[in-house]
């Protein structure tokens, strides 16, 4: 099983035709999780190739059309497909309202539940979403509104288990295998112990992706990137708009790397790029000359994510 990272759209505010409104999808297993849901975020799936049945939770970062109008369109078709898996949905106070006011959204018309993590504005730190492979976190970042950063982490797995140096010792029962890999010290037939850490590497910490879109550089951005294999970071303006960026709560491509680079990610993807840059390489030049492992964003791109190598 291998965590993919796959950003739908890229634009800030308002679509251009090479730059789709903001959403990406993780996909963990047979699980997707959405980071935002722009609108248009539905035929976005669709070119990627994901099922909206895939879908378990939606986490919406604020309430910035540009960053929800999509769950409209995709709630509906998940009614009209007759889903009946319950849908966790996370975002600030205000979207239950919204979507539970919404003739062909609300509940007395949908097929399946919508499970409400609601975000205050007194936040600090939340788990807001947990499976057996991972867990979501949101914390509050720096923009006009109320707005959340995400981390997507998975949980740590137990270590490999060397099966050529078990057999030496002597250990050929897979109960016995499976209790060692579980941390359970094993006695054998003939009385011999077999300690765990003997046979089974150490533990293994899953890899995490970090989505920090629509604010200043802030240090809730480091703390949900902390160590992270990818970071997707808002890069809205370049090095000649840092004014216009501090006063609409956005960050530069230049800070967006400085994160990046306290937070010590292995990599950086920008996005929510303003619609005046058509090229945007000239932002990831200003970025990459302050944090190296940078590109933009690219949409329907599939980037696999890793653990950082020992
Ligand atoms: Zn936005
Ligand atoms: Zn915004």
């Amino acid at each position: 099983m291998t965590t993919e990272v796959i950003p739908l759209g890229t634009a800030s505010a308002i679509p251009t035709r090479a730059r789709h409104l903001a959403s990406t999808a993780v996909l963990c297993g047979g699980s997707m999780v959405l980071f935002d849901c722009g609108e248009g975020t539905q035929f976005r799936l669709m070119d990627a190739g994901l099922k909206r049945s895939r879908i378990d939770a939606i986490c919406i970062t604020h309430l910035h059309g540009d960053h929800y109008f999509g769950l409209m369109g995709i709630l509906s078709s998940m009614t009209l497909l007759k889903r009946e898996a319950p849908l966790t949905l996370v975002g600030p106070a205000g979207i239950e309202a919204i979507l539970e006011a919404l003739p062909g959204v609300r509940a007395e018309e949908r097929t399946f539940p919508i499970d409400y993590v609601v975000l205050w504005d007194d936040l600090t730190r939340a788990v807001v979403y947990e499976t057996d492979t991972y867990t979501v976190e949101a914390r509050p970042v720096d923009h006009r509104v109320f707005t959340v950063g995400y981390r997507f982490q998975e949980k740590t797995k137990p270590g490999h288990l060397d099966v050529e140096r078990a057999r030496a010792l002597g250990v050929t029962d897979y109960r016995h295998y499976r209790a060692l890999k579980a941390g359970e010290t094993v006695t054998l037939d003939d009385g011999r112990r077999v300690l765990p850490e003997a046979v089974v590497g150490p533990p293994r910490p899953g890899p995490a992706f970090a989505y920090v879109t629509d604010t200043r550089p802030c240090e809730a951005a480091a703390t949900l990137a902390r160590g992270a294999a990818l970071l997707y970071h808002e890069a809205t303006f370049g090095d000649d708009m840092p004014q216009r960026a501090a006063e609409t709560g956005h960050s530069t491509a230049r800070q967006a790397a400085g994160i990046a680079l306290r937070a010590q990610v292995q990599k950086l993807i920008l996005g929510h790029f303003s619609a005046r840059y058509k090229d945007v390489s000239g932002l990831v030049e200003e970025a990459r000359s302050v944090f190296k492992n940078t590109e933009a964003a690219e949409e329907l791109k599939r980037y696999k994510i890793f653990p950082a190598g020992p």
